[in-house]
C-alpha cells in the first residue's frame, strides 16, 4: 500500500478489510489500481468517469471494487479462487471469508512487488487457489501447491484447530497468511527462475530440488530436523526439501517486507539516540526495490526487535520469532534479487495488471 487507507468521507484511518467505516458509518470499499477506498452508493461507484461495482461476494466480506464489464461481478482476488465450499455450508463459507482477507492482502503485496500474476482460468499453470474445508467436505483437505494451484484446508482457521497444531508440530508462528506466503514462493520459484544460471545459484544454495520429495517427506516425519539446523535453515519445515527450504525463505521474504511496508505506511520511525541502534535513524521503506538486501535485512534486525518488544509488553510472545543467521541472509538475498528482476519491473505496472486480469474472462 503505498499510504495508510482511509475513509473517503471522514478521512479517518480504516483497516484494509473494512466495509463500513466504523467512525462515520460510511459504505465504502477498496479500489485496487489506486489503492484508495471510494464511497458505493447502491452499490456503484464512478472512478476517474468509469464505473465500477462492489464485488459479487460482498456478502462474504469482499470489499473490493470490479469494473463494470468485470463477468459475474467477481473481484479479481475472488476470480483467483477456483473452488470454495458448497454454498450451502455456511459456517465453511464463514471461514472462508476470513482466508480471503488474507489473500487479499498477499494479493496486494505480490503487486506492490511486482510479482506477475496470471490467473488458473488464463493458462494453465496460473495462479488459482482451492479453498475448502476438511469439515465439510469429510475428506482430508491437504494444504499445498500444485500448478499453480494452492489448497488450504478452511478447518484451519479455526483457531483451536491451528494452534493445536501449531503446538504439535514445534512451529513458533502458523497462520492462513503465513500458509499463502509458503505456498506462492513455490509458485513464484517456477516464475522467477527462468534460466539455468539462476537454478544452477539456487541449487547451491538450497540444495537440489531434484531428489526425492517422498523420500524427504518421510525421514522428516520419522527423524525431524537435523541437529545444528538453526545454522543454515529459517525453520525446521525448510529442512525437509530444497523446494520446502525456497518457499520458507520467500514466505520469510514477504513477511519481512510486509511488515516494513506497513512500518513505512504507519510513519514508524527508530530514533538512534533513543534505541541506541546505530548511527542513524531506522526509516521503514514502503519499497526495498531498489535498496539492498543489507539494508532491508539491517532495517528488519531493528524493527522486528522493537516490534517483539512490543508485543512482550502486551503478554503476547514475540511478533517474529525467528533467527535470522548468516546463510539464510544469503538466501533472502536471493530471493530479493530474483524478486527485483522480475520481468514486470515497476509495482505500479503490476498493480495495473492484477486489476487488468479482471477483464479477460
Ligand atoms: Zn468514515
Ligand atoms: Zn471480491
Ligand atoms: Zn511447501
Amino acid at each position: 500500500m503505498s499510504s495508510q487507507p482511509r475513509c473517503p468521507y471522514c478521512r479517518h484511518f480504516v483497516y484494509l478489510d473494512t466495509l463500513t467505516c466504523p467512525e462515520c458509518d460510511g459504505t465504502i470499499a477498496f479500489h485496487v489500481i489506486s489503492r484508495q477506498f471510494f464511497g458505493v452508493h447502491n452499490g456503484r461507484v464512478v472512478i476517474d468517469g468509469e464505473t465500477w461495482h462492489t464485488c459479487s461476494n460482498r456478502g462474504w466480506q469482499c470489499n473490493w471494487l470490479v469494473r463494470d464489464d468485470a463477468p459475474a461481478g467477481r473481484c479479481i482476488a475472488c476470480r483467483l479462487t477456483r473452488r470454495r465450499p458448497p454454498s450451502d455450508d455456511t459456517v465453511a463459507l464463514e471461514k472462508l471469508a476470513k482466508t480471503e482477507e488474507a489473500k487479499r492482502r498477499l494479493l496486494l503485496q505480490l503487486a506492490d512487488l511486482g510479482l506477475p500474476i496470471v490467473p488458473w482460468d488464463v493458462r494453465p499453470g496460473g495462479l488459482g487457489f482451492d479453498f475448502l474445508s476438511s469439515l465439510s467436505q469429510g475428506e482430508r483437505i491437504m494444504i499445498g501447491h500444485a500448478n499453480g494451484i494452492i489448497s488450504l484446508d478452511l478447518a484451519e482457521s479455526l483457531d483451536d484447530r491451528r494452534e493445536a497444531l501449531r503446538i504439535r508440530l514445534g512451529e513458533p508462528y502458523r497462520t492462513m497468511l503465513g500458509h499463502l506466503r509458503h505456498e506462492v514462493g513455490h509458485y513464484f520459484q517456477n516464475v522467477l527462475l527462468t534460466d539455468d544460471a539462476a537454478w544452477t545459484r539456487c541449487r547451491a544454495l538450497f540444495g537440489d530440488e531434484r531428489a526425492s520429495y517422498q523420500e524427504a517427506l518421510t525421514r522428516h516425519y520419522a527423524s525431524g530436523a537435523p541437529a545444528g539446523w538453526r545454522d543454515e535453515y529459517i525453520s525446521e519445515y525448510a529442512t525437509m526439501h530444497p523446494w520446502e527450504d525456497f518457499a520458507e525463505t520467500f514466505a520469510h521474504y514477504l513477511h519481512i517486507t510486509g511488515t516494513l511496508q506497513t512500518a513505512a505506511a504507519i510513519g514508524i520511525h527508530l530514533d538512534a539516540a533513543t534505541t541506541n541502534a546505530r548511527d542513524t535513524d531506522v526509516i521503514p521503506r514502503e519499497s526495498y526495490r531498489d535498496e539492498s538486501v543489507h539494508q532491508l535485512l539491517g532495517d528488519w534486525e531493528w524493527m522486528s526487535q522493537a516490534f517483539n518488544r512490543i508485543n512482550r509488553a502486551m503478554g503476547f510472545g514475540d511478533l517474529y520469532p525467528f533467527d535470522i543467521v548468516p546463510t539464510v541472509r544469503t538466501k533472502l538475498g536471493f530471493v530479493h534479487e530474483m524478486v527485483t528482476r522480475a520481468p514486470l519491473t515497476t509495482a505500479q505496472q503490476a498493480s495495473l495488471a492484477l486489476q487488468g486480469s479482471a477483464d479477460r474472462t
